[in-house]
């Protein structure tokens, strides 16, 4: 559906420039041109883009171009806030309607849009339930409806908001306005959905890849305490970052280890108070290189485009879950990092979890099913992305951009190693956790292994070559490869699958991957970690670290994002072309007509006083 080697259109053309001067960007990111093209030709519009890849310019633009009105629904208050506030500052009238406006900024939306100057009023879908609102619009000029998040009107959708489902009535009601709606989320039977709730007539669909190739991509395997995750932050400063944690109190652990290493961490879950939590989310996304240590309560609707990296310290909820939540890193489209570290323990509590669930049986198999492959992906033999794309029905080959990319384990046979560790689930009756399998293994004479007699076994000590650490990494591939399991109604034992049988008789082998202590975290601590890293010299991040200053100063008096003043893509480029004068600045990217006007003689100082 796309086409990337379309015809030049005149239209196109113009759309760009304009986004030029405006925005500063001077070209498109894959899939927007096709979409804005369709968008100004008049149509109605379903297009599904992965997060961070550029929605809102799809509107935007034309919005800016055409005239008229657009308005554009959209679920998250915090997120319109910061919409607008970047149109206003890129000099675009722009204005929000939601329940939690005041007064004062209501009349002025209002005002605008009586004399007709407003060109993107944003609103909350609850308040298309306004009596004579779409009628009143309808008269201001209406020409368009944006829908962001438009999955949120499929009942199927974890998503769903009844008010969604307003929208094609708020239409007609309105004169039947063009209406063009974004979602990350949707497979082909959403789309359907969404198509036959929102529009008369089938819609131009535009479906782009999932991938997001600035991701880098890295799993490891956890071990005891903090350490991997403040060395990684660590490797990483000033950078702003999303540390995942899997409970309240490691959110809060989390985020006072850091603060002992002078990092600027603060925690936010669903156990503080609301005043803390906005006040917190306030720092995160207005202030510059703040670490948030969160549970997954923190994220949606948090729009910050120069997240650099995401860590989940603990497994994630599932593959979904994962791929929602490191798409919040790198949304300006530079180099971002990830890192997800886990261990079979995560596993097994997770196991419990849906086990314990007031779900029904096939409830609980899918469940499980998800979690498999989430496990199948921290345990992929090869590149990460091909996995994670796959599992989203994406093929592609190998990224380059992943830890296994970067250094691709030779696969080993791992026939012995495998019947080894089963062989001591076997030979102790399939009723053991992993601490007593590997002692068995190891030829410890632990007090439970002393006591069950199991040092009688031929199987102890016959893998003493390996560490704890080596072993639990067999363990976790067999797991991953479904020859081992644990019964989810179980006490953390384990046990050996039908597949699992076949490879202990040697009815089929396995391929392993060396097994190794830390993989992923080391390769993912060893490479530059963003844009800045890799594109600046020393003394040139010398001036970037004055201009990010700058950037906070400014953003601090006005009570605005850093980053709807300047993209950190921005100052880097200054930072490496040292612009003398208004005009050298304006082809920096990102520098629109009025940042340059509001800001500019401020950054060419700073430039100026460090060269
Ligand atoms: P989405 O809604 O798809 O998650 P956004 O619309 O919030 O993503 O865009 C993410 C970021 O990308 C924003 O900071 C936006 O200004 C920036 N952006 C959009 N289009 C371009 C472009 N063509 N070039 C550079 N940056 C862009
Ligand atoms: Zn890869």
């Amino acid at each position: 559906m796309l086409h990337s080697d379309s015809p030049p259109s005149p239209q196109l053309d113009k759309a760009r420039a304009k986004m030029a001067e405006v925005f500063g960007y001077h070209d498109f990111r894959p899939g927007q041109g096709e979409i804005i093209e369709s968008v100004l030709q008049g149509r109605d519009v379903l297009a599904v883009m992965p997060t961070g890849r550029g929605k809102s310019m799809c509107y935007q633009l034309p919005a800016l171009m055409r005239g008229g009105l657009t308005v554009v629904i959209s679920p998250l208050i915090a997120l319109m806030r910061d919409q607008v506030s970047a149109l206003q500052t890129a000099g675009v009238n722009a204005a929000a309607l939601t329940s939690a406006d005041e007064a004062d900024d209501r009349e002025a939306a209002w005002r605008a849009l009586d004399e007709g100057s407003l060109r993107l009023l944003y609103m909350a879908p609850e308040r298309m339930a306004v009596p004579g609102l779409a009628e009143r619009l309808g008269r201001a000029g209406l020409t368009m409806i944006a829908v962001d998040e438009a999955h949120c009107v499929s009942q199927w959708g974890h998503d769903f908001r009844p008010d969604y489902l307003r929208i094609s009535d708020f239409a007609r009601a309105a004169g039947r306005p063009q209406i063009a709606a974004f979602t990350a989320t949707a497979d082909a039977a959403a789309r359907r959905d969404i198509s036959a709730r929102l529009f008369e007539q089938p819609p131009a669909e535009f479906v782009s890849s999932f991938d997001r190739p600035n991701l880098h991509l890295a799993v490891g395997a956890r071990r005891q305490g903090n350490s991997q995750v403040i060395d990684f932050v660590k490797a990483r400063p000033d950078r702003a970052g999303i540390i995942y944690c899997a409970s309240r109190k490691a959110c809060d652990d989390m985020a006072e280890k850091l603060r002992a290493e002078d990092v600027y961490a603060l925690s936010y879950h669903a156990g503080l108070d609301s005043e803390t939590r906005s006040f917190r989310q306030d720092e995160f996304v207005k202030g510059d290189g703040v670490v948030m240590c969160a549970t997954i309560a923190f994220g949606m609707g948090v729009d910050k485009p120069d997240v650099r990296y995401v860590v989940h310290a603990a497994l994630p909820k599932s593959m979904e879950a994962y791929y929602q939540e490191i798409g919040r890193a790198g949304r300006d489209g530079d180099p971002a990092d990830t890192l997800m570290l886990w261990s079979l323990g995560d596993a097994a509590l997770r196991r419990r979890q849906i086990n314990d669930s007031d779900s029904d049986d096939d409830r609980k198999r899918m469940e499980m099913r998800r979690l498999s492959a989430l496990i199948a992906y921290c345990e992929a033999p090869q590149c990460r992305r091909q996995t994670l794309l796959g599992y989203f029905g994406d093929e592609i080959s190998p990224c380059g951009h992943c830890d296994l990319c970067d250094d691709p384990p030779q696969l080993i046979d791992g026939a012995v190693l495998a019947q080894k560790a089963m062989s001591a689930i076997a030979r102790t009756g399939q009723r053991f956790g992993l601490e007593h399998l590997i002692s068995v293994l190891r030829g410890l004479k632990t007090d439970k292994v002393m006591a069950r007699g199991h040092d009688a076994l031929p199987t102890f000590g016959v893998g003493e070559d390996l560490s704890k650490e080596q072993w639990m990494s067999v363990f976790r591939q067999l797991f991953a490869s479904g020859a081992i399991d644990q019964p989810i109604d179980g006490h953390g034992e384990w046990i050996i699958t039908a597949k699992g049988k076949d490879i202990l008789f040697a009815k089929q082998g396995i391929r392993l991957r060396p097994p190794e202590e830390q993989r992923g975290v080391r390769s993912s601590r060893a490479r530059p970690s963003d844009a800045a890293d890799q594109l600046l010299s020393e003394a040139d991040r010398t001036i970037y670290i004055a201009l990010r200053k700058k950037r906070l100063e400014l953003a601090k008096e006005s009570g605005k994002p850093a980053y709807t003043i300047f993209a950190d893509r921005t100052l880097i480029e200054m930072a490496a072309e040292k612009p003398q004068t208004p005009e050298a600045l304006s082809r920096i990217f990102g520098v629109g007509a009025r940042k340059l006007e509001r800001y500019g003689s401020e950054f060419l100082s700073v430039i100026k006083s460090e060269i």
